[in-house]
């Protein structure tokens, strides 16, 4: 095992990570911008190093200058958290011919599975269901036309190296194509500095259900049981559980399949998720984030395993910790994701200072994940997230009572927060029946603003 690694992130996830290295014994090396040089993170670790002014351009996505950091400090190994560089195959590349371990996947994999054209040719040859639709190399208006026309309208083009919903457009008719065309890939070019698209069936009621892998470098691949997501803004996560309500046991066997027959398909080594949706009792691939997710924690409560212990073990080359046979589903887990934001305001983000801020009290119940603390600032410069609030209970509905409690307990003076709405979601008695879909929010508006 390792004895110093480099946490190459902030906030929450950085401290995260941080609380798990202590427990191992591990010592930390955070890193930081002169926006965060009093920030949480940098007091959780044992050393720290400056990386430059606020943007993430000039230093947290500073690939360089990070791992100069690890080699003038010692760090054996570099955790990059999600977002920032966690999923850039030239970094992981840079890492591993500096000689210090990238605690993910391949280089290889990073990058088969950033495309989604790519890894959707991969995972149709390893025989996953795709949802239909077009991602081919002829990228010219006229083959995208003719394939939407083929796939049949309403169609979803969407950017091949897309993430966080952007790129995305939802076209209804073909007189509309042209310009979402166009707009796509404008977007896509100026987010991923790669306009290829792709063009999918649009499914009108799907759930967004997705699997937790993980794979070691002996060959093993286990899975973690699946996680629900539907809960979303603008194709955003606002709430996640595990495991998924009202899934029939044969869709969740076949998705469990699914899942590691992709992953085993690309040799996958560390944490990995495989998205999907589901719709009509079947489910569809739509793409494999190579790196932890924000909504990991719910897995961890139904688990009971560490997933950060297991890529910090699978990193330094021990075999996965536990086999399939081992690992089993306790309970029921909730995650909300506490953003300071307005949503009377069209969610834009709310920088301030967190003149009062009370979580609720954590227990064996309740799991608050932040990177900030009293007086501390929510800057402009990254993501306006507090904190995730994570809930476990025996059963969804009593799970889903400590979500409500929780929410209702939680204070934050200072800026404007989500804490409401999400209360608002987690109140509803549609959310309560396990009726969840990713137009849940759209369709039950009228309640929640
Ligand atoms: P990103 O990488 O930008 O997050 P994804 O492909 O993972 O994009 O999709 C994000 C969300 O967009 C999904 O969870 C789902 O809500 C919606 N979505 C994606 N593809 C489709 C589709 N073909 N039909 C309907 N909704 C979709």
């Amino acid at each position: 095992m390792f004895s110093k690694i480099l946490i190459a992130n902030r906030g929450e996830i950085a401290c995260r990570v941080a609380r798990t290295c202590r427990r191992l014994g591990i010592a930390t090396v955070a890193v930081y911008s002169d926006a965060d040089a009093d920030a949480l993170h940098v007091d959780l670790c044992d050393e720290a190093w400056r990386l430059g002014p606020p943007p993430a351009r000039e230093s947290y996505l500073l690939g360089d200058a990070i791992l100069e950091a690890a080699r003038r400090t010692g760090a054996q190994a570099i955790h990059p958290g999600y977002g920032f560089l966690s999923e850039n195959a030239a970094f992981a590349r840079a890492c591993a011919e500096a000689g210090v371990v990238f605690i993910g996947p391949t280089p290889e994999a990073i990058e088969a599975m950033g495309s989604k054209s790519e890894s959707k040719r991969l995972m149709e040859k390893a025989g996953v269901p795709l949802v239909p639709g077009y991602h081919g190399a002829d990228q010219s208006d006229a083959a995208l036309t003719a394939a939407a026309g083929d796939i049949g309208y309403p169609v979803l083009v969407k950017a091949s190296a897309g993430g966080g919903g952007k790129g995305m457009r939802e076209v209804r008719a073909p007189a509309d194509l042209p310009a979402a065309l166009e707009g796509a890939r404008r977007e896509a070019g100026n987010a991923f500095g790669d306009d290829t698209l792709l063009v999918e069936k649009f499914l009108d009621a799907p759930r967004h259900v997705e699997l937790q892998v993980f794979g070691d470098t002996h060959g093993a691949v286990v899975h973690l049981f699946e996680r629900d997501c539907s809960i979303q803004r603008r194709h955003q996560k606002v709430i996640e559980e595990a495991p998924a309500p009202d899934l029939p046991a044969a869709a969740r066997a076949a998705l469990a399949e699914a899942g590691v027959a992709a992953a085993r398909a690309i040799g996958y080594v560390g944490a990995g998720t495989v998205e999907f949706l589901y719709q009509d009792g079947r489910f569809y691939f739509i793409e494999m984030n190579t790196r932890l997710q924000v909504e990991h924690p719910v897995t961890e409560m139904i688990s009971g395993q560490d997933l950060v212990e297991w890529q910090l073990r699978v990193a330094a080359g021990e075999p996965l910790p536990l086999t399939q046979a081992d690992l089993a589903v306790s309970g029921h887990a909730i995650e909300a994701r506490v953003y300071a934001e307005d949503p009377a305001g069209g969610f834009l983000p709310s920088i301030g200072t967190l003149r009062h801020l009370r979580p609720p009290a954590e227990g064996p119940h309740v799991r608050v994940d932040t990177g900030v603390r009293p007086k501390d600032s929510v800057s402009m410069h990254y993501d306006p997230m507090i904190a995730k609030l994570v809930v476990w209970d025996a059963d969804r509905a009593s799970a889903l009572r400590r979500l409500r409690a929780a929410l209702e307990s939680y204070q934050v003076v200072g800026v404007a927060t989500n804490l409401a709405f999400l209360g608002g979601i987690a109140a509803h008695p549609a959310f309560a029946r396990g009726e969840v879909g990713t137009r849940f929010i759209e369709t039950h508006e009228a309640d929640l603003f």
